[in-house]
């Protein structure tokens, strides 16, 4: 079994570790440098990307997942951890340093403040058995992908079957036609990233596919 490290400083930890194990890893909780040594791959949770990566400066983490990362540790970011793989964020409040490794731009909380959270479905490359229930919460969305990036799933358009953004409370100016059509999920050799979080849904098709990829 391939052993694979959930970042344990903020975010829903738990919750990946335990689609982890479903998808037939070994999961451990990583807090410290020499941590990495002992994983194949490493999972960034959700949470909020600004308190992520102040904590990874304050334990020590930064630079050396950095340096991991670089050198080719498999990597799967959800959400907050989308954006700690992105080489460049729009939407930060202040000049937003990242770990870096994926060439993708995204923009955070980019589903807007009426809809800052949603559940949907999602046709995911590489997830074979359906669409993929995936929760949005914050969301960020990738606004521009590299010529080296997989483009592995885009959220709904409207009118396949059911709307893109169920937003009750969305005004008409929303932009929930907007919403359809972006790229929510990437992949870049061993890096994976999705806006959305598959971990908290029950289904652990998004795991397998990161335990799969480790294992390559
Ligand atoms: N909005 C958060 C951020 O910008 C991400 C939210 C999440 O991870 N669910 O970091």
């Amino acid at each position: 079994k391939p052993v694979i490290g959930v970042l344990a400083l903020q975010g829903d930890v738990r919750e990946h570790v335990a689609a982890l194990e479903v998808a037939g890893a070994r999961a451990i909780t990583v807090r410290r440098p020499t941590e990495l040594a002992a994983i194949d791959g490493l999972v960034l949770p959700g949470g909020e990307s600004t308190t992520i990566d102040k904590l990874l400066r304050i334990f020590e983490l930064f630079d050396p997942l950095r340096a991991a990362i670089a050198a080719g540790l498999p990597v799967y970011g959800s959400c907050a951890g989308m954006i700690l793989l992105a080489d460049r964020v729009l939407g930060a409040t202040h000049d937003q340093q990242t770990l870096g490794g994926l060439d993708v731009t995204v923009r955070r909380n980019a589903f807007g403040r009426q809809v800052d959270s949603f559940e949907s479905s999602v046709e995911m490359a590489g997830v074979p058995g359906g669409p993929v229930p995936a929760a949005f919460i914050r969301a960020p969305w990738v606004e521009e992908a590299g010529p080296g990036v997989q483009v592995l799933a885009r959220t709904r358009h409207r009118g396949a079957s059911g709307p893109a953004v169920p937003a009750p409370d969305a005004g008409p100016a929303a932009g929930a036609g907007e919403d359809a059509g972006r790229i929510v999920a990437v992949r870049q050799g061993t890096l994976l990233a999705t806006s959305f979080h598959p971990e908290i849904t029950g289904d652990a098709r998004v795991h397998e596919l990161f335990v799969a990829i480790v294992k390559e």
